[in-house]
């Protein structure tokens, strides 16, 4: 199918592109094009005018704070037109927060990471993509212009429902901040898809901080954060189920405790019952993963 007819305009400083939004309420901005041009290309989305902010100096930048290093809070801020594979390339961004790296290899294809985005990833709000779930884990935020000035918005305020966020029509997201990973915490991602660099049926971040104690490996702090089983980009806190020790059991029910958070439901590519087991399983190893990484950061 071919799109519905829209216009076109590629303005060349943000504040010209905030006011070509603001004077078309059903407008859209494009980023990567990689989510967007297929839903016009089946007619799922037919907006009046597409806002091409590629031409915006200044938002393809990736910035590393480490931590201790200033005042501000260590992380990892990407720019609205930072692609997929610059984020992944970032050497200094993958070590200060190596959650990036782990799930961005799972985004798409090659071709797909070339072109789009990671903050149009995050904005897009779609639950089966890996970089909404983890910038919610890490307690990120997006930073919005918008006709009022800027402001930022928490991950955990950002997704709405299926395909929405709490971003409003006439603003850009200008940046996503991840945090840096903690003293003593430890991260992990899988997934399973059909085939690599396809959306997962079932995927899994966790994030595991140990209590401070030098040579401790009692848990602090047990996250995981989910895609593909929930409308939402879904975390749950698991920290009661690996208090008492990293065993096989605690993790078993720490997957029982995620699943009964999550409910997930049937759709052409997978049963309920297959992506429940999904969870179960993903939600131990991943777990366990993650506990291993924050011991060998510890030692
Ligand atoms: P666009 O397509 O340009 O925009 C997407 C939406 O976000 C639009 O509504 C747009 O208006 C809005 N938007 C974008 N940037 C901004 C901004 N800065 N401010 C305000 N609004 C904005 N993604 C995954 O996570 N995992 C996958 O496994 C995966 N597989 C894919 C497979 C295929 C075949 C394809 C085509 C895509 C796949 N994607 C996958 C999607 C890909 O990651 C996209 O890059 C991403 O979803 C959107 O980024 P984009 O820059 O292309 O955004």
């Amino acid at each position: 199918m071919k799109p519905a007819p829209f216009a076109y305009r590629r303005p060349g400083s943000l504040p010209e592109a905030l006011a070509a939004l603001a004077g078309e309420p059903n407008a859209k901005v494009l980023a990567g094009g990689q989510s967007l041009v297929p839903l016009l290309s089946m007619r799922l989305a037919a907006p009046t005018l597409l806002v091409d902010i590629n031409a915006v100096p200044g938002l393809d930048t990736i910035e590393v704070v480490e931590g201790g290093s200033t005042g501000r809070d260590p992380g990892v801020t990407v720019g609205a037109l930072a692609r997929h594979t610059d984020v992944l390339a970032h050497e200094d961004a993958r070590r200060v927060q190596p959650l990036l790296g782990m799930a961005l290899s799972h985004v798409a294809h090659a071709t797909i990471r070339n072109r789009g985005t990671t903050v149009g990833s995050i904005v897009h709000a779609d639950a089966a993509a890996e970089m909404p779930v983890v910038l919610k884990l890490l307690g990120g935020h997006v930073e919005a212009e918008g006709p009022a000035g800027r402001r930022r918005i928490a991950a955990h305020d950002l997704y709405l429902g299926p395909l929405e966020s709490s971003l409003h029509h006439d603003e850009i997201a200008v940046s996503a901040f991840f945090p840096a990973l903690a003293p003593r915490a430890g991260v992990a991602f899988d997934e399973i898809a059909r085939r690599h660099g396809d959306y997962a049926l079932c995927g899994v971040a966790a994030l595991v901080r140990l209590v401070d104690e030098p040579g401790s490996g009692t848990v602090a702090e047990a996250r995981a954060g989910y895609l593909s089983v929930a409308e939402v980009p879904s975390v749950v806190d698991l920290t009661a189920e690996l208090a008492g020790g990293v065993t096989d059991a605690a993790l078993a029910a720490a997957g029982e405790r995620a699943l009964a958070a999550l409910d997930p439901a049937d759709d052409i590519h997978a049963t309920a019952a297959y992506r429940a087991q999904l969870v179960r399983v993903l939600t131990s190893r991943v777990l366990r993963s993650a506990f291993d990484h924050a011991v060998a950061r510890s030692s």
